[in-house]
């Protein structure tokens, strides 16, 4: 009996691994494989099945060889933060009319379209960082484009998000009135533990939390906010996730945020709008990840300024500073945008190279960040984020040198994921 199963696991196993798997050959002028060495050029990857076979030798009898001239193959590109069910957030009004005027299935509708412009953007790996009150729905995205009913980047969820009472929106109605909070509510430690165990049991991958809020400018004249969370609470929040094998991000702003965040042990920063320096050498020795999110700052700090908020104005340049410090100090940057806080069809988030290579990154720094680093920070790096042998075929294409003209990321042209052309 234990013979008869041992044979058919191996002829199983046998079958599977004679099935033939189609080979596509792609050829370009360049590729930069997001190991951070030389230009390759001319460039020849061999693909086979949903996998990166070889890179350079010879063309296999049989490949399908796909020819893209004069452009830059890279790895598939990765950002680390997204919402596909936020469509714009300029405004309180823009946010609340999605939680209150649309219904969870409309949203998923509206947010399958986000993923299609991501794809097509040459985003093939997401982190998309909370539903905006849209509950568990980015884990039916994510599983809709892994079982092929849409299409879409790979995603890599975190549901709900959490703040405390008072910490998020919508907010100002009456208080007789019930209605969708854009996050898990979660006050105290011990509900803090269930909320990570309740998440990741419905399926989260990554815990959100969010760190700070209500941001104003100090009488020193650095930027200040209040803090959502007491230390006790973030480190339940993070012990927790860890003890259950997964990781924390944490939207930080401004020192009472990111202090609370790092020293609990978060694994990410997300915004890091003004990171006072004594942080930032806290990042580094911790090894803490900031993923900067500069196009949506600089997308909607106009907007939000003249809704009635001057600070986004100072925002920018606090943004625009924090990140050049913590570039210079070493910190690992992922790439992530914050695609959806603007609407998905204003602009390309790809827009986000341009602005790391404007405030102190070259071009191949913003390249990696959004490629091997980003994968690295996810755990995903075995996988994704170089064009390397054994690695998920995907891969993008730009028009010319993105080496000598950044803005050609946005100008993606050829995206294939996981071995599937799914733009030419
Ligand atoms: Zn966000």
């Amino acid at each position: 009996m234990r013979h008869a199963v041992l044979a058919l696991l191996f002829a199983t196993s046998l079958s599977a691994a004679d099935a033939p798997q189609p080979v596509t050959v792609i050829r370009a002028a360049r590729l930069i494989d997001g190991r951070g060495g030389a230009v390759v050029a001319p460039a020849l990857v061999v693909v086979r099945g949903n996998k990166i076979e070889s890179v350079g030798g010879v063309v296999p009898a049989g490949a399908q060889v796909i020819d893209l001239g004069d452009v830059t193959l890279l790895p598939g590109l990765i950002d680390a933060h997204t919402h596909v069910l936020l469509q714009g957030d300029i405004t309180a009004e823009d946010y609340d009319n999605q939680l209150f005027r649309e219904s969870l299935p409309y949203r998923a509708l509206r947010a399958t379209k986000a993923l299609k412009i991501a794809l097509d953007h040459g985003f093939t790996t997401i982190r998309d960082v909370e539903t905006e009150g849209a509950m568990y729905t980015d884990v039916d995205l994510k599983k809709a484009v892994n079982n092929g009913i849409i299409v879409g980047p790979r995603m890599v969820v975190s549901t709900r998000a959490m703040s405390v009472t008072g910490g998020y929106g919508p907010s100002g109605y009456s208080p007789e009135v019930t209605y969708p909070k854009g996050v898990q509510i979660v006050d105290g430690v011990e509900n803090a533990r269930k909320a990570v165990r309740e998440q990741i049991a419905n399926g989260a991958d990554w815990i959100k939390v969010y760190a700070d809020r209500s941001y104003f400018v100090a009488k020193d004249g650095s930027l200040s906010s209040i803090p959502t969370f007491t230390l006790d609470e973030m480190k339940a929040i993070v012990d927790e996730a860890h003890r259950l094998r997964h990781k924390v991000a944490a939207h930080a702003m401004a020192r009472p945020g990111i202090e609370n965040a790092l020293v609990a042990g978060v694994d990410s920063i997300e915004h890091g709008v003004a990171i006072p320096d004594d942080l930032i050498d806290m990042m580094v020795a911790k090894g803490t990840y900031l993923c900067p999110t500069l196009t949506v700052t600089e997308y909607v700090a106009p907007g939000r300024a003249a809704a009635g908020a001057p600070i986004w104005v100072k925002m920018l340049d606090y943004h625009r500073d924090s990140f050049r410090r913590a570039l210079r100090k070493g910190v690992k940057i992922a790439l992530g945008t914050d695609a959806g806080g603007f609407a998905w069809d204003a602009l390309n988030e790809a827009k986000e190279f341009a602005y790391y290579t404007r405030f102190g990154m070259t071009p191949m720094q913003a390249i990696l960040s959004g490629t091997r680093v980003a994968a690295e920070m996810l755990d995903m790096g075995d996988r994704i984020g170089t064009v390397e042998p054994g690695k998920l075929a995907d891969l993008v294409a730009v028009p010319g040198d993105p080496l000598a003209d950044i803005t050609a990321m946005e100008k993606v042209s050829f995206v294939m994921k996981d071995g599937q052309v799914v733009r030419r």
